[in-house]
């Protein structure tokens, strides 16, 4: 069986890059009924963020990458209270409860001599790093305690010395292996440092513990981002020294700003969560950022999870940097928005109508209500390109704004014949009953009456439309009137004509 995993460590929250790397592992799991795991990396304890695992889960649950197996979010509903929870059998899944696992592990290298304990003060790193930089050489541990006798070094420690640990790597011979997306890749192994394994804190570091980890609980797939190429010689090494079979492994490509430089803060928003604040659809962003690095080929460019999950293929990701275009992005959600059915695309809108205080609650009050935000919300679905432009596009429906009467004159006419144009068809439009207050019949019957009171069409429709929006810029006034029905429209004719 196919088991991948998404393994962040809370540092932030889930970024845009992330959200592609758990997409592309739980893709390669779903495909194949496999399973999707998610571990939590957070031995890094000085750039732990609180709520960092909270946010990560939270952003892959909105976006449908619901892990089944690992640390999980348990709660109703993503927008409520919310904790995160641990499933499975080869738990815990965080490694910070793992420590006795890692030692465990640090100990039986030392043991067979694959790993060494090292005394070296901070001050002599630092410095070793210094004199390396000035003399241009490639920095890097100069094996300084790999040869100390482990009896003294037991000795060392029994006396209260502070210590790491670090890994042997071989000083000769390179390190080859297959990777699903480049490739052949090798690396030789007299380049390679001889890493910490475990601090002096008793914490394990990232390299034995993903290694440990990913075989103890039976990952047979790693996909990851490209900068965790350049550690794959040292993972190997300890698979090897563990006796292990290592797993496949795939790194992806980089995200890119438009200007070619690495995806980063300076050039925009790179959480997720910024993307779901600021009213982006779940579809929408999971399908842009499938596409960011593969490419099915073909035409097609809309897919859903589930079509993803049917298409996707490593063999299809490139090996060169994938832009983040968000010209794309917001087409694509333009795309998707229009998708949704009517009924949808009010629920989803609901949180940025509460937001944007056009709602007490972000919750329908019935059907009645239901009906009419459909109508309401329908003026500007075309019109927007994210859910957090609607309610100032839709505020108009809500609450008539304040405008002057000047407003209501189009700009072939004068105040005089808009007032007149105004009283008269607020005349005509008033003998229409409730049932025949659709868009379509008032536009038609309009249009009959402006010609046979030899009106130009503007002379009527600006004033009309005007009244009904009290915005210079609006969508159609029969639009309007079928959304706002006829006892409010009538209301905002007769608001407009007492402005003269
Ligand atoms: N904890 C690492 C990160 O957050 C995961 C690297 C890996 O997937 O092996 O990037």
């Amino acid at each position: 069986m196919i088991i991948t995993r998404f393994a962040p460590s809370p540092t932030g929250y889930l970024h845009i890059g992330g959200l592609r790397t758990a997409l592309y592992s739980y893709l390669i799991a779903k495909q194949s009924n496999g399973k999707f795991l998610l571990r939590i990396e957070d031995t890094d304890r000085e750039r732990f963020v609180a709520d960092g695992v909270l946010n990560i889960l939270k952003s892959l649950y909105w976006a449908g990458i619901i892990p089944d197996e690992g640390v999980k979010l348990d709660c109703e509903s993503i927008v409520g209270e919310c904790a995160a929870t641990q499933e499975g059998e080869s738990g815990p899944y965080v490694q910070s409860e793992r420590l006795e696992i890692y030692q465990k592990y640090a100990d039986e290298l030392i043991e067979k001599g694959f790993a060494y304990y090292c005394f070296c003060a901070q001050e002599r790193l630092e410095e070793l790093r210094k004199k390396q930089q000035e003399n241009k050489q490639a920095t890097g541990y100069d094996g300084h305690c790999r040869e100390v006798d482990i009896k003294e070094a037991k000795k060392k420690i029994a006396n209260g010395e502070k210590y790491a640990v670090r890994m042997k790597m071989p000083k000769n011979g390179v390190t080859i292996f297959q990777d699903l997306i480049r490739g052949e890749v090798s690396f030789k192994n007299e380049l390679v440092d001889d890493q910490v394994i475990l601090k002096s804190d008793g914490f394990p570091t990232y390299h034995l513990a993903v290694v440990v980890d990913d075989h103890l609980m039976g990952i047979t797939h790693i996909i990851r981002g490209e900068e965790w190429l350049s550690s794959v010689p040292k993972h190997i090494q300890l698979y090897k020294y563990l006796g292990w079979e290592p797993p496949k492994f795939a790194h992806l490509p980089l995200l890119l700003n438009s200007d070619k430089s690495k995806l980063s803060k300076r050039q925009g928003d790179v959480s997720v969560s910024d993307y779901i604040k600021k009213g982006y659809l779940p579809e929408a962003l999971i399908n842009f950022v499938a596409f960011l690095g593969w490419n099915p080929g073909g035409e097609k460019e809309i897919f859903s999870l589930d079509e993803l999950a049917k298409e996707f293929s490593l063999e299809k990701v490139g090996k060169a940097g994938a832009v983040f275009n968000l010209q794309k992005l917001d087409w694509y959600n333009q795309q998707y928005i229009r998708r949704l059915a009517p009924r949808e695309f009010v629920a989803r809108a609901l949180p940025f109508l509460a937001d944007g205080k056009l709602l007490t609650e972000p919750k329908i009050e019935n059907e009645e209500h239901e009906k009419r935000l459909e109508k309401i919300l329908g003026l500007e679905r075309e019109r927007i390109t994210t859910l957090s432009e609607l309610p100032e596009m839709i505020r108009f429906a809500f609450e008539l704004p304040d405008y002057e009467s000047e407003l209501l004159v189009w700009k072939k006419s004068s105040a005089e014949e808009a007032k007149n144009a105004l009283s008269e068809v607020k005349e005509y439009l008033n003998k229409f009953s409730v049932q025949e207050w659709t868009k379509n019949n008032l536009e038609q019957k309009t249009g009959e009456w402006i010609k046979e009171k030899g009106y130009g069409n503007g002379v009527v429709l600006w004033p009309l439309r005007v009244s009904l929006s009290g915005q210079k810029d609006s969508p159609g006034p029969f639009e309007i009137m079928d959304a706002l029905e006829k006892e409010e429209s009538i209301i905002r004719l007769e608001t407009a004509i007492a402005k003269f």
